[in-house]
């Protein structure tokens, strides 16, 4: 049984963009990556039964920053909802700025317990969503697909979507578990809740 009061407690503690600012790395977090527009936002948003802790925002990549969301009922418990990549709007600058902070965030922090790796169920595996997947199996860092806007999709579709990733993955020799999700229809977001709370060790 998922007790899903443990998310009604997501508080937003701050926004980060210099490695320093992180909080103190100690306890466990979770760190959410997706590519701009792949409804990270609402995702978090539905994890916190709808209130709005994250923005969501139709402006790809207008957040730089890494957000750190503390589960206020625990200590050192966390979720980390990196900056949107693959954008094309902003300068080569910040996406150098952008790749620093990320590379630092994933090379330094000892509390990471997993990643969840949230694509558009119809557009997945971009660059940037392999370079996140062959890093984690790279650390031994679990890491959750999530193929994400699953009701935009027919059942029958949904399975063949899944299958695919299954099958890119293994050619890919790369590891990772795969559900699916809708922040419209809430699928798969026990699932999702699971495996949080699991890597939390809540
Ligand atoms: P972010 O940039 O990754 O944080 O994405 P947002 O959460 O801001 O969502 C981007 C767009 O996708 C918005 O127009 C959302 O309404 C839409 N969206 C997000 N999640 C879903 C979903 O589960 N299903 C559908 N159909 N649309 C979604």
């Amino acid at each position: 049984m998922i007790d899903k009061d443990q998310f009604s407690k997501i508080k937003f503690s701050k926004s980060v963009f210099d490695i320093k600012q992180l909080p103190i790395d100690i306890g466990h977090e979770v760190a959410f990556s997706g590519r701009s527009n792949s409804g990270k936002s609402s995702m978090l948003n539905t994890l916190n039964k709808n209130s709005k802790i994250a923005k969501t925002s139709k402006t790809p990549g207008r957040t730089q920053s890494i957000n750190v969301f503390d589960l206020s009922q625990y200590q050192d418990k966390r979720i980390m909802d990196l900056p949107g990549y693959g954008f094309a709007k902003v300068s080569k600058k910040t996406q150098k700025e952008w790749g620093a902070l990320m590379a630092q965030y994933f090379n330094t922090r000892r509390s990471l317990r997993g990643i969840i790796s949230i694509m558009d169920i119809r557009n997945p595996f971009k660059t940037s969503d392999l370079q996140m997947i062959e890093w984690a199996n790279h650390e031994d860092v679990p890491i959750k697909i999530v193929l994400n806007k699953s009701d935009k999709l027919s059942n029958n579709k949904k399975a063949n979507a899944i299958n695919s990733a299954k099958k890119f993955l293994f050619e890919s020799n790369l590891n990772g578990e795969i559900q699916t999700f809708s922040s419209k229809d809430f699928d798969g977001l026990d699932s999702l809740q699971l495996t949080i709370l699991a890597w939390l060790e809540i």
